[in-house]
Formats: structure tokens, sequence, C-alpha cells
């Protein structure tokens, strides 16, 4: 992937912003366990930003999706992981399907404004009985005249206690679990939909993660996103850019947590030398970096891959268990060298530890990335 003066120009711009107006206020933002999604979302879209790969009628950029994984990246440098995923939500997980496939009346009322910042949306798959399985989800969006009237609940959804709206994946018929789903626009203004609860976590602390009720929540048919019936094969297509959005965040944030341990390192003296100057440290860290630079080199090739039109599943989800494999273990490296600083909880190296435990769980576990990969190897066996 090549870099151009055009990627070069949107790091400048969402860098100065990461330490103007992000970085100063994170850690007032991670210990209230929230953050202003509405204020950061406006600035975002002054500055064209929260629709690099969406079409220009909308407001988007219209670029391709290597800016995408240029600003993921550069997400990398807020100093927690629940900000960049909050952006990440609105541009990469909850607006590809609507973008794709929304019709133009639903891109007008939902993706236009989004991209303006003047929205905040969600994403809703997971229910409290139905993660990994998809495909089990219970809830129904059954037809009542032009409408649709949903019933269920929402499990673990972020952005979704500020949100303005949530893509919604729903049973909208009997019959094959894959091919009885629809993605459905829900305003969270509608008369039935319950925040029922804010759920709290060991890390991503200013990222808002809810529980969502839906009781009998009347929608026009026509904020289906596409085709009914499609639900689940544009979700699982949706989730190929959140899962290499996802990856290219990983990178930055991983090496800055390198960064700062050499830094530590090199200043902190014990039996009369530096802790950087054991070479079991110095060794260690020039392995992680290796790793990261890796893990960069994935993201790439997938992400060319992905421009040429390729089909990226297999790549996608192989540099999503990569980045999610060095969340654990940079982190949990670097920490052992900073001693009992880097058990407390102020920490940049204890938050990258506590934040990046959730990529090897959400939005695909490590072990679903295994499986998908198996499959694409053809050494998954049938199940009966
Ligand atoms: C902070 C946070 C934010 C989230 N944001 C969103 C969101 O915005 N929208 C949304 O829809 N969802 C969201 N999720 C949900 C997330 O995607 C799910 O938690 C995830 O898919 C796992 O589902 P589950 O929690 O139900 O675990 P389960 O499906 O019950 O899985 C439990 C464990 O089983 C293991 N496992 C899974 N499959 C296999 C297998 N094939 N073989 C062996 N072991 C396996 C894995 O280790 C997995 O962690 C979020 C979750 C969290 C914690």
């Amino acid at each position: 992937m090549l870099i151009t003066h055009e990627h070069e120009e949107i790091q400048r711009t969402l860098k100065r912003f990461i330490d103007e107006e992000i970085n100063p206020h994170v850690d007032e933002w991670e210990a209230a366990e929230e953050f202003p999604a509405h204020q950061v979302f406006k600035r975002l879209g002054e500055l064209g930003l929260l629709g690099l790969t969406k079409p220009a009628d909308y407001g988007g950029m219209a670029l391709d999706y290597s800016y995408s994984v240029i600003m993921a990246e550069t997400l990398g440098h807020v100093n927690c992981g629940a900000i960049p995923m909050a952006i990440g939500v609105q541009t990469d997980m909850c607006t590809p399907a609507l973008a794709r496939f929304g019709s133009d009346a639903l891109k007008r009322q939902f993706l236009a404004p989004a991209i303006a910042g003047d929205m905040v949306g969600c994403i809703g798959v997971s229910e409290p009985g139905a993660g990994s399985d998809v495909a089990s989800i219970k809830t129904t969006a059954k037809k009542s005249g032009d409408d649709y009237v949903i019933n269920g609940a929402k499990m673990w959804i972020t952005n979704s206690l500020q949100a303005d709206w949530m893509c919604v994946l729903a049973n909208t018929s009997e019959g094959a679990a894959h091919k009885n789903k629809s993605l459905i626009m829900v305003p969270m203004n509608t008369p039935g939909v319950t925040r029922a609860k804010k759920i709290r976590k060991i890390g991503m602390m200013a990222s808002d993660t809810g529980l969502i009720h839906f009781d009998d929540v009347r929608v026009p048919q026509s904020h289906r996103v596409g085709e009914e019936g499609m639900g689940f094969t544009y979700q699982m297509m949706q989730f190929q850019e959140e899962r290499l959005w996802a990856a290219a965040n990983a990178i930055q944030g991983l090496l800055n947590c390198i960064e700062e341990t050499i830094t530590y390192t090199r200043e902190r003296q014990i039996f009369g030398a530096s802790v950087l100057d054991n070479q079991v440290v110095h060794f260690k860290l020039a392995e992680l970096k290796t790793e990261v630079e890796s893990l960069r080199g994935l993201v790439y090739m997938a992400t060319e891959k992905y421009i040429a039109g390729q089909d990226v599943t297999e790549w996608a989800s192989m540099a999503k268990l990569k980045s999610s494999r060095l969340l654990r273990t940079v982190p949990d490296a670097c920490m052992q060298y900073w001693g009992g600083m880097g058990y407390t909880w102020d920490n940049r190296v204890s938050r990258l530890y506590r934040d990046g435990r959730l990529a090897s769980i959400a939005g695909g576990a490590d072990e679903v990335m295994l499986g998908i990969i198996s499959k694409y190897m053809h050494i998954l066996p049938a199940r009966g």
C-alpha cells in the first residue's frame, strides 16, 4: 500500500485534532466513563474525517479503503482505546452496509448526518444470548401494514447510550438462519426503544456500552437496508471493513506502548544500570516491534487486495487475529518492565493492557477468526 501525499495530509489533520482536542481530555473522560460523542463527532465531521470512503452525494470523499486504514492507524495516537473504537463504529462498522445497499432516502436520513457528525450511529448485532453465533440471534421484525414491529434486545452495543440511530440485525422471516435476516435502521427515539443498562467494563472506560430493549418498536419497512433476507450477508460483508479497521487501529497504539517503555526503562536504574540495558529487555522490545511491523504488512496487503475487489475474508480475519494476539502480548510484556508503575491504573501501558484485551473477544473472537481461516484453508471439519 503506497502512502501518498493525500494520506499524509489526513494523518496530519487527524494527529493535530487528537493532540489539541482529544488527548487533553482523555483522562477526564476515562474517569467519567463517558465522552461527549456528539461534540467530538461534530468536529470530526467538520474536518471531513467521518466519510473518507463514503459517496460524495452524502458528504463523503469517495476515497478508497486505504484512507480508512490510515485514519484507523492514526487514531492509535489517542491515549485510550475507547474513543477510536467509538469513531470506528461510526465510520467503518455501522455505516458500510447502509452506504452500499441503503436507498437514497435512507442515506439522506441517516448516512449524511453521520458523515457530517450531526448524528451518532451504532450497530446492533449481538444479543444477550448470541454473540459469536450471529445466525442464532432472536430479535424479530414482523411486518404490520407498511411497518416492521421489532421485539428483542441488543447487548454490548458501543455508542448506544448516546446514539441517534441503530442499524439493527433482526429476523424478518422464518426459515434458514442465513437467509431470514435484514438490517433495519431504527431511530433511538422511537417509542419502545429502551436504553436499559450501561454495562461496566474492565477497559474501554470512556466508551458507552449498552443493553437496549425493543418492545413493539414500529419503523417503516422503507427503513430496511437493501433486500429483505440479505441482512446476514450484508453484515458479514460489513465485518470485513470492521476487522480491517480494528487491525489497523492496533498498530500505532502498540508502537507507542513500546516507545514509552523504551523511555521509561532507559531512565529507570536498577543494579547500577538502566533496565533497558539488560539484553533480555532490549531484545524483547526489538522482537515486539518486529511483530507489530509484520502486522502492518499484513494489514496493508489485505487492504490492497480489498481495494482490488478481491474477497479478503481470510486476510481480514488473519489481520484481526494477529492484532488481537499482539494487543495481549505487547502490553503484557511491556508492563513487566515498568515494575510496580506498570500495575497502576493511570499508566498508558496498563490502559492498553485493559483496553486491548477486548480485541480477542469483540467483533469476532479469536476462535471465530481461526474458524474462518480454517474454512478458507479447507481444514474445518463439516458440522454434522
Ligand atoms: C466492549 C464491547 C463492545 C462491543 N460492541 C459491540 C457492538 O457495538 N455491536 C455488537 O453487535 N456487538 C458488540 N459487542 C459484542 C461482541 O461482538 C461479542 O461480545 C462477541 O461477538 C462475542 O460474543 P459473546 O460475548 O456472546 O460470546 P460467546 O459467543 O458466548 O463466546 C464466548 C467465547 O467462546 C469462544 N468461542 C466462540 N466461538 C468459538 C468456536 N468456534 N470455537 C471455540 N471457541 C469459540 C470465544 O473464546 C468466545 O469469547 C461488544 C462487546 C464488548 C465486550
